[in-house]
This record gives C-alpha cells, structure tokens and sequence, in this order.
C-alpha cells in the first residue's frame, strides 16, 4: 500500500463519526466526569451502542492497509476530551496485547470478555508496570510459576498504574517466568474475571485523564488456568530455550504491545492539542485588550502559527509510523518513538501556550483549556517516558546498546 496523504471515503466518514460523536457526546459530559474523577459508564455505554466501543470497531480501524483509520478515530475522540477518551481506549491496551501475543483461539475467548455487549459494555486492563519496574521493564518482579499438576500458573506481585486496574473484567499481566533472561524471560497471561488472589484497593488520584481509571494491582498467589498463558506454552518454551542458548529472541510481550500502539497513542495527544488549538484560535479572535483583538500582536498570532505547524508536523510523523507498522516496514530510525515522542512533547508545549493565550482566564476551569492542559501531561510520560523514546531512538540510528 502506497503512502498517501488523501483520505478516502471511507476514512472522512468515519473521522466525521466519530467528531460527531466527539462533539455531541464527549465535549458536553468532559468538564463533570473530570470533576468526579469516576469511569464515565453511560459514555462508554453510548459508544458501545453506536459501535465505537467494541472489538469490531477496533478490528476494522486496525484492517485499514494504510494504517491510518486508528490515528484518524483517537485524534478526534480525544479532541473531544481526553479523560473520556482514554476511559474509551484504555480497554484496547489489553485487546492489543491478546491480538498481538495470542493465540487465534485465546483472541476469540478473550476480547469480546474485555469490551462486554452494547447492552452492557465491559472493560479490559493490561499490567506491565510495577513499583520498581517502569521504564526498566527488566526489573519486573512479579513471577509466574507453573503448577505442573494442576496445569495452573501461579502469578505473585504487584502492578503499578494499571488503566482500568481492578474495575475491568479481563487483566492482562506480564510476569517472569525466568528472571534470570530480564525482559526476554518475560510472559503475557489473561486473569479471568473474578479471579481470586486480584485486588486492586487503592485507586489513584491524578493531575489529569480524571475520568480514566488508575490503580495499582496486587496479585497474591493468582491461579490462572494454563489456557491463559497468551501465546500458549509451547512457543514460550522454545522462546526460553532460544534466549537460554543466547540465540535472538523474538521481542517480548511487553515492547511487542507498545511497538504496536505508539503511533495510536500519539494521535490521542494530537486530539488534545488540536482541541486547546482551535480554542485559543478564536479566544484570540474576540479577546480585545488595546482596543484590539489580541490576535492582532504578532506575538500572539506567531503563537497560533507555530502552534499549528507544531501539530501537523506531529502528525505526520504518526500518519508515517502508523503506515510504516500496517505495512511491516522496519522501523530503522525508531520512528513508532518519533511519532509518540514528537505528539507527547507538542501537546504539552501547546496547550500551555493556549493557557497563555487565554491568561487568566486560561487558568480557570471555566475554559476547557486548564483541563487540556491536565490531561497532556500524560503523553510524554506513558507508554514509555520521552526520554524512553529518544533512548529508542537514538539506539536505532546509532546502532550502539545505548543505556
Ligand atoms: C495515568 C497513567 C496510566 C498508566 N496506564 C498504564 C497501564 O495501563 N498499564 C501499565 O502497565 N502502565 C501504565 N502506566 C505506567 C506508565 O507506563 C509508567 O508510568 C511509565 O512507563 C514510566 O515509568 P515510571 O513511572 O516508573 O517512571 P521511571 O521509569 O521511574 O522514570 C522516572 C524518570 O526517569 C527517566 N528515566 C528512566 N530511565 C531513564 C534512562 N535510561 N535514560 C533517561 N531517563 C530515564 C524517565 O524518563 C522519567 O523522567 C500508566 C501511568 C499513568 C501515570
């Protein structure tokens, strides 16, 4: 599939769903949930009705051979709002980690128990990051046991962060099964709903992304059928025996699962840039001090400009990675971290600059700006920090084991 940067049909139609949507549905329930800080059940529940919220809207923005229709839908669900937006998508992480380290059967157990039906949606949670372990994934302490007569795994430790942690049906867990080979003694498995030995008692209180849920997870003695080891044992096995003899292991669960979302989740913070863009925009336009509208110094309009050039540039580096893994381009220059790292960093510097434009106002909650300016934040510290991604970055282009 060439590169290309018209869209077709198909994908105006559905970037307008979902703007509608978007528009509609999110904006006007964004400044509340934010406010109570709760999992926004009847947006979710309206997005499952309308086909937003659910596998099939997934698989079908994931089919596109141009890549391009999962940048195109979360741009304009986190235009909307970014807490809602996020308590929308947070389900999709543990989707993503089955479809990219399961097998076709557990793909087909699994994921529609992480959305539930439109009458009554569900959600799913993916727990990689622990107390110790964020950014250094290979000091994951959680371990997973096999009870050989039992044919059950046995997952012992603690999660750190988890989105939907506790409150959703399906958890996804990375645990060692060999600490001795870091990261590549590392596994995916499925906690079932309603579990024994899952809790998650201390729900976390946050800058931003308030209508998403955030708690830490404990797993105490967690048994898991054998069925629920993503993959299932034999390709484990011959991934230990190939890490054993030193040979290249193929990438593990974890990085496979953020390798396959990085450009998806930069085109959420490009949503809430753009939102705190278009806003500051015409806040510049009727704001008059001066006698004049504000816009009218160019230290305001050269503001607006950049901050424009800023969010295309950005975007194009999503569209290009998000064409590049669709295609099975290799990233030689780390360019799924480019994409994530340029939309991070771009979202934070803009929506402070359209808190500037607005000045006082802008800090108040009364502009949804304070709000934009919230939930940003978050894009260049998860799914791997900035500094994470020029680490990736900076590994691919000089092809040394940069630390
Ligand atoms: C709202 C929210 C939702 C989240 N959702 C999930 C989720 O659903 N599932 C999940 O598993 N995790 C989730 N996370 C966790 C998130 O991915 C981690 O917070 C992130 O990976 C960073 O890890 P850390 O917080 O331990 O920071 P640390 O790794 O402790 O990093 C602290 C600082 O040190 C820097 N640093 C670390 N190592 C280096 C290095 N080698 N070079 C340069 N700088 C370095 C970092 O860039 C950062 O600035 C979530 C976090 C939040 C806040």
């Amino acid at each position: 599939m060439e590169f290309w940067l018209d869209l077709n049909a198909e994908q105006q139609d559905l970037r307008e769903w979902v703007h509608g949507f978007a528009e509609g549905v999110v904006r006007p329930a964004a400044a509340e949930w934010d406010e109570r800080e709760e999992t926004p059940w009847p947006v979710i529940q309206e997005a499952a009705k309308i086909g937003l919220y659910g596998f099939e809207f997934l698989a079908g923005a994931w089919s596109d051979p141009t890549g391009l229709s999962l940048p195109l839908a979360n741009e304009e669900l986190f235009w909307g709002d970014g807490g809602i937006g996020m308590a929308i998508s947070g389900t999709s992480l543990a989707v993503a980690a089955i479809y990219g380290s399961g097998t076709p059967e557990q793909l087909v157990e699994w994921v529609p128990q992480c959305f539930g039906d439109a009458a009554a949606p569900l959600l799913g949670a993916f727990c990689t990051t622990e107390p110790e372990a964020g950014s250094d994934v290979g000091a994951m302490r959680t371990r997973a046991v096999y009870d050989l007569a039992k044919d059950e795994w046995v997952l012992t430790g603690q999660k750190a962060y988890a989105t939907n942690g506790g409150i959703a049906n399906v958890h996804v867990v990375t645990a060692s099964v060999d600490p001795e080979l870091g990261t590549r003694g590392q596994a995916a498995f499925v906690v079932p709903p309603g579990t024994a030995g899952l809790a998650a008692t201390r729900k976390l209180r946050k800058l931003g992304l308030r209508a998403s849920h955030t708690a830490d997870v404990f797993l105490d003695g967690v048994r898991v059928p054998g069925s629920c080891l993503l993959g299932g044992r034999e390709a484990l096995d011959e991934r230990l025996a190939r890490a054993r003899s030193g040979r290249r292991a193929s990438r593990q669960a974890a990085m496979r699962t953020f390798e396959l979302s990085r450009p998806a989740v930069g085109a959420q913070a490009i949503g809430i840039a753009r939102a705190a863009y278009e806003y500051a925009l015409e806040y510049a336009k009727t704001r008059v001090q001066f006698g004049r509208p504000i816009i009218e110094n160019q230290a305001v309009a050269f503001a607006l400009a950049d901050m424009r050039t800023e969010i295309d540039a950005a975007r194009l580096l999503v569209w290009r990675a998000a064409w590049m893994g669709r295609n099975d381009r290799r990233f030689t220059a780390g360019e799924g971290s480019m994409s994530k790292l340029k939309a991070g960093e771009v979202a934070v510097a803009v929506t402070e600059k359209a808190v500037q434009i607005l000045g006082g106002a802008g800090y108040l909650r009364d502009h949804p700006v304070e709000r934009m300016f919230r939930d940003a934040k978050i894009y260049t510290i998860f799914e791997g920090t900035s500094e994470i991604q020029r680490l990736v970055i900076a590994r691919a282009i000089s092809g040394m084991p940069l630390r």
